[in-house]
């Protein structure tokens, strides 16, 4: 079983999403893998209703949410609101908005905690950009955004990690197996060590349908968090289709 998890990020209206639907459904298979579409907030309860509508199993998800549970923050949503549209997922602490949006990990890790404490799925997303790899700043880097960004959190049954390097992050560069095997086999110790349980760890950084049995095939590859190649159907429904 592999979690295939798209992230639309500020594309797809309505209809657009409807017609992705009516495409993907034509070719997507029965398989176990988890499907989720984290999509704009306009469109996450078109995707909750591909399920009852076209018997499509995809988990809606969201791309952002405020931790507060209401309040004065214009521009904001909070869990409440995505739950009441059947969002399950929410991808937190994603790069464009750490870099873009000057996410902290303190504000990434308030919102991880009410992700998870209001039962939705909490992919929280890590990872170096190139600065930092080649000034061989990986591992501690992606330690200090674990330990504060996880810091507190008790309940891992809803946690995600996306290893996500920024450099690999929608520029056609993959991260080699070598750099994913050794990423996610020290994330997954890190976070083994701080739930006692073995929490999925996604890779994302240009995953599309041609290289995504390969990375699927590397130990500690739990799944794929896809940006470009999720807004294709016929691409997304190939990454879906996976079997070992
Ligand atoms: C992403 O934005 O999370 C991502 C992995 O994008 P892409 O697949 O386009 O590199």
């Amino acid at each position: 079983m592999k979690i295939i998890a798209g992230n639309w990020k500020m594309n797809k209206t309505k209809e657009d999403a409807k017609a992705f639907f009516e495409e993907y459904k034509a070719l997507v298979k029965q398989t176990d893998n988890k499907v989720i579409v984290c999509a704009p907030f306009t469109v996450v309860k078109t995707v909750a209703k591909q399920k009852k509508k076209n018997d499509i199993n995809v988990i809606a998800g969201a791309q952002n949410v405020h931790p507060a549970k209401n309040g004065a923050f214009t521009g904001e949503i909070s869990v409440d609101m995505l739950k009441s549209m059947d969002c399950g997922a929410v991808i937190i602490g994603h790069s464009e908005r750490r870099t873009m949006f000057l996410e902290t990990d303190e504000f990434i890790n308030e919102k991880v905690k009410a992700t998870i404490d209001a039962g939705m799925i909490a992919i929280f997303c890590i990872g170096e950009t190139l600065e930092e790899r080649e000034h061989n700043q990986t591992f501690e880097v992606l330690m200090t955004q674990i330990n504060k960004g996880l810091n507190g959190v008790t309940n891992s049954e809803n946690l995600y990690v996306a290893y996500e390097p920024v450099w690999a992050i929608g520029t056609g560069k993959v991260a080699t197996t070598e750099q994913i095997q050794e990423t996610h086999a020290f994330i997954k110790e890190l976070v083994t060590k701080q739930f006692g349980v073995d929490v999925p760890v996604l890779y994302g950084g240009s995953a599309n349908e041609q290289n995504c049995s390969e990375i699927f095939a590397i130990q500690g590859v739990d799944g794929a968090l896809i940006g470009g190649a999720s807004l294709v159907a016929s691409k997304f429904a190939a990454m879906a289709n996976y079997q070992a």
